[in-house]
């Protein structure tokens, strides 16, 4: 089960939220807009759903495109182990609980970089589907997180 932090029960999950639900969330009762401003680009603000969401996806897709060729039998089972102790604690409990699920009936596949990164794609992929966000071609995985479009546009 993933972490259920009791002493913020009431409060809006906002890793959980998009920015606006967030906003509104925040002002629960009350029958006018959100009274706060966004704030200013320029400030550090704690991250809601997308940008959480962004960020993890270019952690793990990159952790995934630099994982050995030929990972020792420990690297492997540490990366399976990895996964399953990520689903658990990713601070957005319902994303965290259909990840979940879906890596117990796919579990991750560690025994090659080739094979984690196409697995981690098709993972990322369902979420997609889940959102109603276009299918990423897995083909060109190493591409958009390692190596740099063919076309020499990240050179
Ligand atoms: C484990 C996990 C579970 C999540 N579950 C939910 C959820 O249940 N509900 C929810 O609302 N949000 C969820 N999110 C957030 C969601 O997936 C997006 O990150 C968020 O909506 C922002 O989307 P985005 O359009 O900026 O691009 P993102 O989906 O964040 O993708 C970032 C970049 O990755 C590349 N990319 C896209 N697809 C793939 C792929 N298949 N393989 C490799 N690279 C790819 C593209 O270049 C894209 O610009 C989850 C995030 C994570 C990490």
């Amino acid at each position: 089960m993933p972490p259920h932090h009791e002493e913020e029960e009431d409060k809006p999950c906002r890793a959980c939220s998009d920015f606006k639900t967030w906003a509104k969330l925040q002002n629960k009762g009350s029958k006018t807009a959100p009274t706060k401003p966004p704030p200013p680009q320029s400030k550090e603000c704690p991250l809601d759903k997308e940008e959480l969401g962004k960020s993890t996806w270019g952690f793990l897709h990159s952790m995934a495109s630099y994982f050995p060729d030929k990972p020792t039998k420990l690297q492997s089972e540490n990366m399976s182990r990895f996964f399953n102790i990520f689903a658990q604690f990713y601070p957005c409990e319902p994303c965290s609980l259909d990840f979940l699920d879906d890596i117990q009936k796919n579990p991750p596949k560690t025994k090659s970089r080739d094979e984690l990164a196409k697995w981690l794609c098709e993972r990322h992929n369902t979420v997609n589907v889940k959102l109603g966000k276009p299918l990423f071609d897995c083909s060109k995985i190493h591409e958009r997180w390692r190596d740099g479009w063919k076309d020499g546009s990240c050179d």
